[in-house]
């Protein structure tokens, strides 16, 4: 930090106070964790410096030969740990993992057999019309995944991204009644809509997905089944998840990314098949840029530590610590999405105790939780206000509290809830936003979070 203070000393000061503030806080926000000193340390070297578009080999710049050492060891890695062909650790983060597969997908459905119908080998021989037809037929494929509301992430189809913006879309949802995955409802609709793609995978739906049935829908509509892990990536690395519930033996295509619960740099990730392995090799120049080989390394350094016997008694420790948070709530009246969790996450409908997700993640931070709002399925709050809050085990689990102190941390936090009331505008109108807690008791669950 000293290094840093001589050149910008709010720089370091708020580094050093983003270190405290982590300290002093429970952090349950289900997509953070801490990573190892090791991988932070590998992230803060010379390879930050080096340019190196390509792949292993085969690169656009000269000097590249201790890159290519850094991603060949991030990818044999990768391999290993989730027994997958083929591992591709450039993209940047989750998204560009997930635009790179998008466009690997399209690459080898559409664009390469639309190639070889027209006999052309190489794309910058085609005509203008021809060019103009290509790329029409690349604009009108189909994505069906799950929608935000139901649990899935923006880059599944939500129309205001690109996702959206790039495919004709559907998405599927949950049932009403259950909040859980509805697979005859989902097969009805991709045998209707035939999808080129099936994304499965998602950011907040507490339970675990049956990978193998997925697979079964997607082969019967004949879409390239596509899993986006960056959840749960630390439970399949870990073995928690395994038969059906492992991504992939099933999938064609794996995204994640490295930060989630694999606990690695700030990342993302693709595993495929041998059949999509040239099309996703070709990330570069296709949707990325020079890699981040100083985050590859880290990348190789979080996987070697998945590899580790420890890491599976980790990932073991995330879903049972979930387990007692759910049960925490559930003996305390609080409802949960689905009525529990089997992954990492926890969904608490906080609609009954009469304030919204953005009053109940306000009032907890400043009770020194730090949690997220998120939408409940067909939330009557909308995606800003919601009537949800997520809550995730794997950044407290990596700091050792067990089942005893997950249940502590349900007790505060109910505490807080139930001591929180809908504040009102300045104009004394009423408000989704505002909120009034109980005196005293931010202090009190602060002083005791720093405890546990
Ligand atoms: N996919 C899923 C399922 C996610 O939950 C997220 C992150 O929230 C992403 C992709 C995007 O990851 P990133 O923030 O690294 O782009």
């Amino acid at each position: 930090l000293e290094v840093i203070a001589s050149v910008e000393p709010r720089i370091a000061e708020a580094t050093r106070q983003e270190l405290a503030d982590q300290r002093a806080s429970l952090k349950l926000i289900a997509s953070e964790n801490y990573a190892s000193p090791a991988v932070l340390m590998t992230m803060g070297t010379w390879f930050s410096d080096k340019y190196a578009e390509g792949t292993v080999g085969h690169r656009f710049y000269a000097g590249c030969q201790n890159v290519d050492t850094v991603e060949a060891l991030a990818a044999e890695h990768a391999r290993e740990l989730f027994g997958a062909e083929y591992a591709y650790v450039q993209p940047h983060s989750g998204i560009d993992a997930n635009l790179t597969a998008y466009w690997a997908i399209l690459a080898h459905r559409v664009e390469g057999p639309w190639l070889r119908n027209a006999g052309v080998k190489n794309m910058n021989d085609l005509s203008e019309a021809d060019w103009e037809r290509l790329r029409g037929e690349l604009g009108n494929q189909r994505l069906l995944g799950m929608s935000l509301d139901a649990g899935g992430h923006l880059t599944h189809g939500f129309r205001p991204n690109i996702s959206g913006k790039m495919f004709h879309q559907q998405q599927y949802g949950t049932d009403p009644e259950t909040g859980l995955l509805d697979y005859d409802a989902l097969a009805a609709k991709a045998r209707e809509f035939k999808p080129l793609i099936i994304v499965a995978g998602y950011s907040a739906y507490p339970r675990r997905v049956n990978f193998a049935k997925m697979r079964e829908i997607a082969d019967e509509v004949g879409a390239t089944l596509m899993v986006d892990m960056a959840h749960f990536a630390g439970l399949v690395a870990g073995k928690v998840f395994t038969g059906d519930e492992d991504p992939v033996p099933h999938a064609h295509v794996v995204t994640s990314t490295s930060h989630k619960s694999l606990r690695g740099p700030r990342g993302g990730f693709i595993l495929a098949t041998e059949e999509y392995t040239p099309s996703v090799d070709r990330g570069c120049p296709m949707v990325l840029g020079g890699p981040l080989s100083h985050v590859m390394a880290a990348k190789a350094v979080a996987f070697a530590e998945a590899r580790r016997p420890d890491f599976q008694t980790y990932a073991q420790n995330i879903a049972d610590n979930a387990q007692a948070l759910a049960e925490g709530f559930l003996k305390r009246g609080v409802n949960l999405v689905t009525g529990g969790t089997d992954n990492h996450i926890v969904l608490l409908d906080v609609s009954s105790l009469g304030i919204t997700g953005r009053q109940a993640e306000s009032a907890l931070l400043d009770s020194g939780v730090v949690t997220n709002r998120n939408s409940v399925p067909s939330d009557p709050n909308g995606a800003w206000y919601t009537s949800g809050v997520r809550l995730g085990t794997p950044a407290l689990t990596t700091r050792g509290l067990g089942a005893d102190e997950f249940d502590q941390v349900a007790e505060l936090i109910v505490n807080v809830l139930r001591s929180t009331s809908p504040g009102t505008t300045s104009a004394g109108a009423p408000s989704k936003a505002s909120y009034v807690i109980e005196d005293g008791v931010a202090a009190k669950t602060k002083a005791a979070a720093a405890e546990l």
